[in-house]
């Protein structure tokens, strides 16, 4: 199959948008803002072996080539509304290509999006895909609005994506659950936008609590206590990882969960609560920010955790 056969191939699946003037076809895209709307840009690569198990199937790749970019733009309070493509493939293989767009194009559609460009060579496989959304000016939920006394909440459960990656590192008992949860990530996106008017900073975990809530209080200079015995946890991570120390290092220091975390002012708590019952999304409060610049764990005893390493870096050795 050629460039054109494979790029046609993409092409014939896609579903349009009235605001896309020209989409794949042309030497660029041609897309209608609307008037009062700011562009909200993410973009994110996904390395075979690097970011999903090399034992993936094509529609999981395709799946979270796109969800781990729809959680930018979540964490953002933006809308979803069109994406770019490029993809390096190591062969012409058509059934690889089928596999994967019934990944993508079933998340894309979920959310409305329209798949408006893109790139194709060849190589090592990798997947870099470019997300487009939209919000209103100056409505967009950023990093650096925490505020001192605000209570800090996170979406769904946390560590299930990190269990499932060290179940496949040791090739032993595999949880369905929890390679699902690696796999197949939930972008919050409904959160996010619902978010809008009641969070004052928001982030989402792609690396861990620990880190990706260090990079709210950097940007906000601020500090945090969290409260282990508060982070949601599922009851298939308690099946799997029984001891209480091993899952607080999945849920911290351990990536993937794409969930939302975000601060907010306690008089929202009730608000936040029912916004978030209405996507049947799960929320949990599980700490506050203080003044200060890191974070403080404490156990259901009260005592201060030290957490042995945190998030992962791909220019650092080991991973957490
Ligand atoms: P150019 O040489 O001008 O970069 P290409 O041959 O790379 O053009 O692409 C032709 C058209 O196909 C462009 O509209 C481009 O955005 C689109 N396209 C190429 N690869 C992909 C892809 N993987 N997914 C979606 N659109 C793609
Ligand atoms: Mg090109």
């Amino acid at each position: 199959m050629s460039e054109f056969d494979l790029i046609k191939r993409i092409q014939s699946r896609v579903k349009p948008r009235a605001d896309v003037v020209l989409g794949i076809g042309d030497d660029a895209a041609l897309l209608q803002v609307p008037a009062g709307q700011q562009l909200v840009v993410s973009t994110d690569t996904l390395i075979a072996g690097v970011h999903f198990p090399d034992d993936c199937a094509p529609a999981d790749i395709g799946w979270k080539a796109l969800a781990v970019n729809l959680s930018d733009l979540a964490a953002m309070a933006a809308t979803p509304a069109w994406c770019t493509l490029a993809l390096t493939l190591p062969t012409d293989d058509g059934g690889w290509l089928d596999g994967f767009l019934d990944g993508f194009l079933e998340l894309a559609e979920q959310h409305d999006m329209q798949l408006i460009g893109g790139d194709t060579s060849r190589g090592p496989l990798s997947i870099t895909v470019t997300v487009h959304g939209l919000v209103a000016e100056g409505r967009a939920l950023l990093r650096s609005r925490a505020r001192i006394g605000d209570e800090i909440w996170v979406t769904g459960t946390l560590g299930d994506a990190a269990g499932g990656l060290q179940q496949w590192r040791a090739k032993k008992l595999q949880s369905a659950k929890l390679r699902y949860r690696l796999d197949r990530p939930t972008p919050r996106v409904e959160a996010g936008i619902a978010l809008r008017d009641l969070a004052h900073a928001a982030i989402d975990l792609s690396d861990g609590l620990a880190a990706d809530l260090g990079h709210i209080l950097a940007s906000s200079g601020v500090g945090a206590e969290i409260d282990l015995g508060r982070l949601p946890t599922s009851a298939t991570l308690h099946q799997h990882f029984p001891l209480e120390a091993e899952r607080w290092r999945l849920q911290l220091a351990g990536g993937d969960d794409y969930e939302l975390c975000f601060t907010a002012p306690v008089t929202q708590a009730l608000a936040i609560e029912q916004a978030m019952a209405a996507g049947d999304t799960v929320v949990t409060a599980v700490g506050r920010i203080v003044t200060g610049h890191e974070i403080i764990f404490r156990t259901p005893e009260g005592e201060a955790y030290s957490l042995p390493s945190v998030g992962y870096d791909h220019f650092r050795s080991g991973n957490a």
